[in-house]
């Protein structure tokens, strides 16, 4: 294939792929969004392979990797619960880091086979872009891991605070520099396998800090690494197509930890320095005492409802562990046929990974007129008779408003609280992920539906109809 040919076929599938970025940024277009990216994906795989011709044995290497890759991609794809796909999305951004590292690796032990030079004699902009592909694919891959096991509950959410991290941080970043700059210079293996290492022990670094209720900037920003540690390879190997989807996820991450951080009214900088919820579950849980509750039922909440004007449905991570969406939107279907006005209000960081909320709702077909960002619905809710949050609970939290001592101070909220009333659906009187106590659950214009979000929605569509 003619090189021509192959720079006009990489931009074909670059295209795809911003058009795919573009469809996946509604529900009602992200099918469409998803094939364009299947179809670019499948253009600069063939492009590359067409271009790159390898030998019959390498080709029946690549194709057993691709069935392999694309086998227990697909397997986990069609096994994964919803609720475990945030840990997912990070399980599979350490993997691009991963990448990154052994491509980097690859190409300083076999320089030749990339056009780049022969061992010991590598050109300079080849060992650049190794050494920088490389730290930050290794950087990704560890803090990947931390983000994972974070998420999964196999560590814990809340900050872990090193005494003088950011001296620490600092020195590694330092010699880390130290490193390109020797390994550009010497093209010494020994100096590439100093900047791995450096990188792997500052991904743990940079991440442990982190945690609270600012994850959700954790999983975009090592998206964005992610697609920056793809760039990376793509210059390695020469190419275009890898460049471009790289620099694509790089950008399109980097705006969405941006939405995030304004989601929480945080700034990068005190995202990335951490700390953030550290003492927030022992304050949480300090206080309960013997305060008062009102408690309600699933006969409690339908004849509220059934008897409102106007409903606001909040959904929170809880929605997703009950998998209560389709249960939620039968109760929707059962109050608009009563003649009530039935809105949903989602908050930027509800769940546990960017637009996951809308996902869900999409699968069950909630009609997306129905559904309403933060600032577009939050001065209705003074009009509502009722809020049903459904497994909400940080993204309601009026300390956030109201307490400046409180951890989330500054993030706005969804103001359920102005609502005439507020039925909360848990399990218990526990804390979101923030570990934060919340206090509208003692407010009185506040009813607990105590239980499971899908089975408590079950039994209130019951009672209704
Ligand atoms: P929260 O985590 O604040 O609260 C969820 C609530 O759901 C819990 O308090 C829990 O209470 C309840 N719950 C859990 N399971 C069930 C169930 N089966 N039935 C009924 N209730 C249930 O969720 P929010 O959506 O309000 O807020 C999201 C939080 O997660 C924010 O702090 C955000 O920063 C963080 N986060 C968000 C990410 C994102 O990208 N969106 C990524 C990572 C973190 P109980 O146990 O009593 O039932």
């Amino acid at each position: 294939m003619s090189v021509n040919l192959a720079a006009l076929l990489f931009l074909v599938s670059a295209v795809l792929f911003i058009l795919a970025l573009r469809g996946l940024s509604h529900p009602s277009t992200s099918r469409r969004g998803n094939i364009f990216g299947m179809v670019g994906m499948a253009i600069a795989i063939g492009t590359t392979l067409l271009l790159a011709q390898p030998s019959f044995a390498s080709l029946i290497f690549i194709v057993l990797a691709l069935a392999l890759g694309g086998g227990i991609g697909a397997f986990i794809a069609r096994t994964i619960p919803m609720t475990a796909m945030p840990q997912l999305v990070a399980g599979f951004h350490s993997l691009v880091g991963l990448a990154a590292v052994l491509v980097a690796a690859a190409a300083l032990y076999s320089p030749e086979s990339f056009g780049i030079g022969v061992p010991g004699d590598i050109h300079l902009r080849a060992l650049i872009e190794m050494a920088i592909g490389a730290a930050i694919g290794a950087i990704t891959f560890t803090g990947s891991i931390i983000a994972f096991l974070k998420l999964d509950g196999r560590m814990s959410g809340a900050p872990i605070m090193l005494p003088m991290r950011h001296v620490i941080n600092a020195a590694l970043l330092a010699a880390l520099v130290i490193f390109v700059i020797s390994l550009s210079a010497t093209a010494n293996p020994v100096h590439f396998w100093f900047i791995v290492a450096l990188a792997l022990v500052l991904g743990v670094l940079i991440i442990v800090p982190i945690g609270g209720a600012d994850m959700p900037v954790v999983v975009s920003m090592l998206n964005s690494y992610s697609g920056w540690a793809a760039a990376g390879i793509g210059f390695t190997l020469g190419n275009m197509a890898l460049i471009v989807t790289g620099a694509l996820v790089g950008s399109s991450g980097a705006i969405l930890s941006y939405i995030m951080c304004k989601g929480m009214n945080r700034s990068f900088i005190s995202v990335i320095l951490g700390g953030f919820g550290g003492d927030a579950a022992a304050a949480g849980g300090a206080d309960k005492g013997d305060r008062n509750v009102k408690m309600g039922s699933a006969d409690d909440a339908a004849f509220l409802m059934e008897n409102a004007t106007k409903v606001i449905i909040v959904p929170g991570y809880g929605m997703a562990v009950a998998q209560a969406q389709h249960a939620l939107r039968e109760l929707a279907d059962v109050l608009k046929e009563k003649g009530v006005d039935v809105k949903y209000a989602i908050h930027p960081v509800a769940g546990r990974m960017p637009g996951h909320m809308n996902v869900l709702l999409a699968e069950a077909n909630v009609p997306y007129d129905e559904v309403f960002e933060l600032e577009d619905i939050n001065s209705e809710f003074a009009q509502a008779d009722v809020a049903y949050v459904i497994g909400a609970n940080d993204v309601t939290n009026p300390a956030a408003r109201d307490d400046k001592t409180s951890p989330i101070y500054g993030m706005p909220i969804l103001d359920v609280d102005k609502a005439k009333t507020c039925l909360f659906v848990k399990r218990s009187l526990g804390s979101g992920y923030a570990g934060i106590d919340n206090e509208l659950f003692y407010k009185d214009g506040t009813m607990m539906l105590l239980g499971d979000a899908k089975k408590m929605t079950e039994d209130i569509v019951k009672a209704i109809e």
